[in-house]
């Protein structure tokens, strides 16, 4: 029986299961499918290229092999899918591969009871970051020299972003760039990912990656780590019925993992430094916050691929709060959203990479989540602690709109109005 915190090299045992490394994800997956612990699996597959990421909601274990492989380009965010198109979980179980970003994503989402935790299995992956896809295209033809169309396979090792491609003549070939140099140029990794602290991911059910993973195992196992009871039960039944082979992991590759785990937060802080920086201070920020954001084109992109916005009567179309039909709209427009979610951001980032206008949203409201952490103590997407600022649920706030007509949409968290 195996409890939370207990780590294990493990790799499955199917011939179908052409995994990452172990192929542990795809499998327990897969077992938690056919075992009936759940009705689906959501999980992220390749579309049309490399570049392509795409959820695939599936009820055949037999389809589960299509979605191993980790696709470094794959920038999409799970929770907010599922809150919108699969009823918060309310009424399906599903399991769920998870980075850390989802992971934080489906807390937040939970917390303000829009998505039933209890019907979800989270299997964390590890995660060094994410490349945009159309940065990706452009560092490949640019820096690599490569067309990118004729990339078929991308992987994050030792510090590089590697690709294999067929060249001219028809021959495969591999070509790898240090993320470093990349970022140095504004190339590689999405900046929140360069300031993401989130690398494995434990408040997910199991935590799995290949850091750690040592010696004749290295590439062949899945270093996984238990993190609730639900991940044991999961791991334990698929161990049981053979699915999974696990041993003990190398004591050298636990100790490699806790040390790359703490250069890795290192470098987030780092990156937060830098980036934070870079925003100045007091009125200054303020001037260049507006600044940036005068180009906005108020398409709501931001709002609606947020984990924490959600809202039905967002206070952003309020006619008497934002002038409708302007544009850009009116500084309110944002100073709404860094009131009522700054507090939550989980930096997934989502808000910057879908904006047209390359606002950096996600620079922003990090820049303060983090501030209102070092005042409040509270830390978002970790576990069902509520907010600092407010306690949004929409079942209520519909009611309260209906009966009373107020747009006050946040409660405090000891349920009175503000
Ligand atoms: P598989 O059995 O191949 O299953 C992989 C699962 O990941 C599949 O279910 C698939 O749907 C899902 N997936 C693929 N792409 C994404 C995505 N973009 N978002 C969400 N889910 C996805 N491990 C480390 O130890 N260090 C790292 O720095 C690291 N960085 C990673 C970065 C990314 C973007 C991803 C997706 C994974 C990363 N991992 C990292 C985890 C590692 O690549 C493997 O996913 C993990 O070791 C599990 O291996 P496996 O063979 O068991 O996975
Ligand atoms: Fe990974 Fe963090 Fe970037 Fe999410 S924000 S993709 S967890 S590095
Ligand atoms: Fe404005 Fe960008 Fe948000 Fe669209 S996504 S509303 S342009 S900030
Ligand atoms: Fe993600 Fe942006 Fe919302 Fe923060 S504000 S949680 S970065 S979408
Ligand atoms: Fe987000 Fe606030 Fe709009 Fe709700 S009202 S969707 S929290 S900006």
């Amino acid at each position: 029986m195996s409890a939370k915190g207990d780590m294990f090299y493990a790799w499955t045992n199917s011939s179908e299961i052409k995994g990452e490394c172990g192929g542990a994800v795809a499998t327990l997956l897969q077992y938690a499918l056919s075992s009936k612990m759940v009705d689906a699996v959501l999980a992220v597959a390749k579309g049309a290229d490399v570049y392509d990421a795409k959820l695939e909601l599936i009820t055949d274990p037999a389809e589960v092999p299509k979605v191993a492989g980790s696709l470094h380009c794959g920038t999409l965010l799970i929770p907010k899918m599922v809150k919108k198109y699969l009823n918060g979980a309310k009424d399906m179980k599903i399991a769920v591969p998870v980075k850390g970003c989802d992971a934080k994503g489906f807390y937040e989402l939970a917390k303000r009871n829009q998505i039933n935790l209890d019907n979800v299995i989270m299997i964390g992956v590890n995660c060094g970051g994410t490349v945009s896809p159309v940065v990706a295209r452009e560092m490949i033809a640019e820096k690599y020299g490569v067309n990118p169309d004729n990339v078929f396979k991308e992987e994050i090792d030792k510090g590089q972003f590697i690709i294999e491609y067929t060249d001219e003549k028809g021959a495969h070939q591999e070509k790898g760039i240090k993320i470093d140099e990349l970022e140095e140029v504004g190339l590689g990794r999405r900046s929140n990912c360069q300031r993401c602290e989130t690398k494995i991911p434990r408040q997910a059910d199991l935590a799995c990656g290949n850091w750690g993973v040592f010696g004749d195992k290295a590439g062949k196992a899945t270093f996984v780590e238990v993190c609730s009871e639900k991940g044991a039960a999961l791991f334990d039944a698929a161990v049981n019925a053979k699915v999974l082979s696990t041993c003990a992991p190398d004591p050298k590759g636990l100790e490699i993992r806790g040390k790359v785990e703490n250069v890795m937060i290192k470098m987030g802080k780092k990156g937060q430094t830098k980036q934070f920086a870079a925003l100045g201070e007091g009125t200054e920020k303020l001037q260049k916050i507006m600044k940036i954001t005068s180009r906005c084109i108020a398409c709501r992109a931001c709002i609606e691929n947020c984990p924490v916005c959600y809202c039905v009567e967002c206070s952003t179309a309020k006619p008497h709060l934002v002038a409708p039909g302007q544009q850009p709209p009116d500084f309110m427009f944002h100073m709404i959203r860094f009131a009522h979610i700054a507090d939550s951001c989980v930096n997934c980032g989502q808000c910057q990479e879908l904006c047209p206008m390359e606002i950096p949203n996600a620079l922003l409201m990090h820049a303060q989540q983090v501030e209102l952490e070092k005042m409040f103590g509270h830390k978002p997407g970790v576990d069902m602690e509520l907010p600092v600022l407010g306690f949004a649920e929409e079942a209520a706030e519909r009611a309260r709109l209906n009966a009373t007509g107020s747009d006050m949409i946040y409660e405090n968290v000891f349920g009175e109005q503000q």
